[in-house]
């Protein structure tokens, strides 16, 4: 597993790399922006870290353009908490985010967890797909379609919609949809979901403000209904 840490502080570089190749990852390192996106563009990069304030680049538009031509699950690093909406939101699709000052074993177990969602699929099981009415996911490409159309998804988009699809008109709390997409006990908050709620309808959805599929059971949560 590659993992690309994007950071200028060296010092915090040279321990995140080291505490990962401890772990058995294998590193590679950019000190800005620009850097960053030049090495995204390699392949073999499973999960980016990328920082939010970086020479030459920012964090932000690094991660926009990244997405414009690659969906490798990416962490933003940030000491913002309030940026957390537009981190995970449309504009910029990182699929987690690390509040500095960080613990490193935080870290290494978010990297680990989001490795685990996207890569769940033996070796071999190529043509793995998920059919439940009108939406098919695609394990092998980490993709829906809709009908005909084609839907990106980052990992976590993917995985909230997978537990949708497997589980019609069931009732989800955030608090469970954070528990089976996050991981229990993750330190995050509830409206973390409804970002994601959000940006999953704007892929699925005709109309995203009147969704025929992922719909919202008012004060309590999300259901899917199937067709
Ligand atoms: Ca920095």
């Amino acid at each position: 597993m590659k993992i690309l840490v994007v950071e200028d502080e060296k010092l915090l570089v040279k321990g995140i790399k080291f505490n990962l190749e401890q772990e058995g990852y294998q590193v590679i390192t950019a000190f800005d922006g620009e850097e960053a996106v030049n090495l995204a563009h390699d392949d073999s990069i499973d999960l980016i870290l990328l920082d939010l304030m970086l020479p030459k680049m920012d964090g932000f538009t690094a991660c926009r353009t990244i997405r414009g031509f690659s969906n490798v699950p990416i962490i933003m690093l940030t000491a913002k908490s309030e940026d957390i909406d537009k981190i995970l939101g449309l504009e910029y699709g990182a699929d987690d985010y690390i509040t500095k000052p960080f613990n490193i074993r935080e870290v290494t177990a978010r990297i680990k967890a989001i490795l685990r969602r996207v890569n769940p699929t033996p070796k071999g099981d190529k043509s793995k797909v998920l059919v439940s009415g009108d939406i098919t996911l695609d394990y092998n490409f980490r993709r829906a379609s809709v009908g005909d159309r084609v839907v990106e998804l980052t990992s976590k988009e993917f995985d909230l919609l997978e537990l949708f699809l497997k589980n019609p008109g069931k009732v989800y709390t955030r608090e469970n949809l954070l528990d089976s997409a996050w991981g229990i006990g993750y330190p995050s908050e509830e409206r973390t979901i409804d970002v994601h709620m959000r940006r999953l309808r704007e892929k699925i959805e005709e109309n995203p403000a009147e969704p025929k599929y992922l719909k919202t059971k008012w004060g309590v949560g999300y259901y899917y209904k199937k067709d």
